[in-house]
């Protein structure tokens, strides 16, 4: 993908969580306003990342889809990254060092937004992630409107392995910090997932499973009623079973401003 509009950003800090997760912020160009839960067009060019300095690395600059982080009140952006093996993209963005350039087409897309929803209104928010599907989440766990909109937030964020569950001290103090700035804050509930290995203090099985036999209602404390919204974010198998088990519950998806479900697949 080339891109006319690109402007440039500098990288600002990195966060290894495993060999197959990452993050990173930047820089934010002035004038660049984007929504919660939107994505952007990331562009990394080899020959411009100092790891590469000196290496026959190709002048050609690779844009993906990124979702953004960060608030949309932040002075910087930051985006949360998987690593896939030969992948064109992450092969060379996982070698990222603080002070590369990397570019970025300033037109935010996507509707994985709280904004799309016109009815029902806001009551519970189900957020459901899988790996790096957590990302749009937590920019909206990060504007102030989703703490005053919604009586319950329950964020339920599914991985393979608990060293792949990032983020887990960011989630906490978010919330802390959140509901301390707001009258009658959302009651926030958050339910980590992970599916290959037994872990206290997480679930163990597949969300749509979860969803199915009951036991993230369960653990959540609440149900998926008919006025709930409901969002699915990251890969688009678990996307589209879970899609599946909400239908089966009476939920439906959000069509025009109407409906309970609203999804994101990445790829
Ligand atoms: C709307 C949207 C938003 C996205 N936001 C993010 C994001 O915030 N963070 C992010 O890491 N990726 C995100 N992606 C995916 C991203 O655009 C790239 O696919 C990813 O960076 C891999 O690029 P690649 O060239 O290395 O591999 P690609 O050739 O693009 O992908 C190869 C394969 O890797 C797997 N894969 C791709 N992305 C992921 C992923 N995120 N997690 C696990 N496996 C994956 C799939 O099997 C895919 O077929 C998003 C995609 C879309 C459509």
């Amino acid at each position: 993908m080339s891109d006319d509009k690109a402007v440039v950003l500098t990288v600002l800090s990195k966060t290894v969580w495993s060999d197959s997760l990452f993050s990173f912020t930047t820089t934010r160009p002035d004038g660049f306003r984007f929504e919660a839960g939107q994505f952007v067009r990331l562009g990394v060019n080899p020959s411009k990342l100092a790891a590469n300095q000196g290496k026959d690395a190709p002048d050609e600059t690779i844009f993906r889809a990124y979702s953004v982080v960060s608030s949309p009140y932040d002075e910087a952006l930051e985006f949360f990254s998987v690593v896939v093996p030969d992948g064109a993209f992450t092969s060379q963005l996982k070698d990222l060092q603080v002070g590369d350039t990397l570019y970025l087409n300033t037109t935010p897309f996507g509707f994985l937004t709280l904004s799309r929803y016109q009815e029902p209104k806001p009551n519970t928010l189900w957020l459901l992630a899988t790996g790096t599907g957590l990302a749009p989440f937590l920019s909206m766990l990060q504007d102030l409107y989703t703490w005053q909109q919604y009586d319950n937030i329950v964020l339920a964020y599914s991985a393979r392995t608990v060293s792949e569950l990032a983020y887990q001290d960011k989630i906490h103090q978010i919330a802390d910090d959140f509901t301390s700035l707001v009258d009658n804050p959302a009651k926030f509930i958050y339910v980590p997932i992970v599916t290959r290995e037994a872990v206290a203090g997480c679930l163990n099985q597949r969300l749509p499973i979860l969803i199915a036999n009951g036991e993230l209602e369960k653990t959540a404390g609440i149900t998926f009623d008919q006025d709930c919204h409901a969002m699915l974010c990251g890969n688009p198998q678990m996307v589209d079973d879970t899609k599946e088990a909400l239908k089966a519950k009476g939920l439906t998806m959000n069509r025009r401003g109407v409906g309970n479900i609203a999804v994101e697949n990445y790829w």
